[in-house]
């Protein structure tokens, strides 16, 4: 069998949703919200399904949606993107990304990643037979800076593969930071694959930049999205790649043999979710934002240390500032058994030189959830 694959264990958020399940906790691990996600776009989904294209769609996405696609991002984030060539659909944004490392890595490439970074990343981009070079960001800040930059981009450097906002850390990026970058990337003449799910999932009146609109960029970024986080339908899978016509046309050869197309009712519903008014995505945001207020407070009012949560579902606490002396894993073993909250151990976002003090929890969840779980966090605490 292949060994990267045999070698790997199962990824953290199955097995803390595993463990919230035989312990009854409550499971702020995993990243989905509570709620069924907006009725109208549902609806649409369910229409299609009854009288609409229920064959296989063309390769690269309905048209409708390829459209809604670039409609939206010039829109939001004025990347204007041709529907026709350089905009793709996948089945979730983890698709997009294993086509696009599949496609642009050859053997002996070098790639920048980012610690902590999404648990598929590393084992995909080996794969693909990829050299990992890892730049590792420090918390609180998580700043990017030119030393880690030059230790880690070389002549050899194919690809720097960037999550902005950061999951599990929760910061959207400066646009200093991402001006710094994008000035590697051109110096290195790299490509940057741009995964960005969280673009829409913003606080304190934030606007998300993309990588792709920083000077010289445009042709050498890949930007990926995800429909699962702009309308709080993760289990849906429709993610979007858009890229230069030279480089989509090559993602679309690995997507059209790992997935091929991604269901049609489902596109049809996105396309459709893509062109709501603006209040919709600002309502998604004050709900969550609301959310992350009411849930921090909650944790700082029982003696945690929190970390600043600018983007995404995900808060942090630094057990260290909070009085545990224990390291991530065992305390979130410890937690979801004995107290009855799953949450995630940032450790497991590292290949190496790993901070264990961090642990992720999931805030996209009802008031009464995060209550009790708060109410089950009740002395774990030990902040004098
Ligand atoms: N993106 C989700 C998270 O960070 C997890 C997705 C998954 O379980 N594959 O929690």
């Amino acid at each position: 069998m292949n060994s990267i694959f045999a070698g790997l264990s199962t990824t953290i958020f199955e097995t803390m949703s595993r463990l919230a399940r035989e312990h009854d906790a409550v499971n702020l691990g995993q990243g989905f919200p509570d709620d069924a996600g907006p009725l109208d776009v549902r609806e649409k989904a369910a229409e299609a399904v009854m009288t609409g294209w229920n064959q296989y769609p063309p390769m690269l996405g309905l048209p409708e949606l390829r459209r809604a696609i670039a409609e939206h991002y010039a829109r939001f984030q004025d990347v204007v993107v041709d529907p026709d060539s350089e905009v793709m659909v996948t089945s979730g944004a983890t698709e997009a990304i294993a086509d696009a490392l599949m496609a642009l890595i050859e053997p002996g490439d070098e790639v920048v990643l980012f610690q902590p970074m999404y648990d598929a990343y590393l084992p995909l981009v080996r794969r693909a037979g990829g050299v990992p070079r890892f730049v590792t960001l420090q918390p609180p800040h998580w700043r990017l800076t030119r030393e880690a930059l030059d230790a880690a981009f070389s002549a050899r450097t194919k690809v720097v593969l960037f999550n902005n906002p950061l999951n599990p850390a929760a910061v959207a990026f400066s646009d200093e930071d991402q001006a710094l970058l994008a000035e590697y990337c051109v110096h290195y003449n790299a490509i940057a694959v741009c995964d960005e799910v969280w673009e829409h999932v913003v606080f304190d009146g934030r606007t998300h930049r993309p990588l792709i609109g920083f000077p010289g960029m445009r042709e050498r970024t890949v930007k990926i999205g995800s429909a699962g986080k702009i309308f709080s339908l993760t289990g849906w899978k429709v993610g979007f790649v858009m890229a230069a016509a030279p480089i989509l046309k090559v993602i679309a050869k690995a997507h059209q043999f790992f997935t091929f197309t991604t269901p049609p009712n489902l596109q049809a519903a996105v396309a459709y979710g893509l062109g709501k008014e603006d209040a919709y995505f600002t309502g998604m945001r004050a709900d969550l934002q609301r959310s992350r207020d009411r849930f921090a407070a909650g944790l700082a009012g029982l003696g945690f240390a929190t970390l600043p949560s600018e983007a995404s579902y995900f808060l942090n606490i630094d057990l260290k500032a909070s009085g545990i002396e224990e390291d991530d894993v065992s305390f979130c073993k410890r937690l979801v058994a004995e107290h009855k909250v799953a949450a995630i151990p940032v450790s497991a976002f590292y290949a190496q030189d790993a901070v264990t003090t961090v642990v992720r929890f999931c805030f996209a969840k009802r008031d009464e959830t995060l209550a009790a779980a708060l109410a089950n966090l009740k002395g774990v605490a030990r902040r004098k």
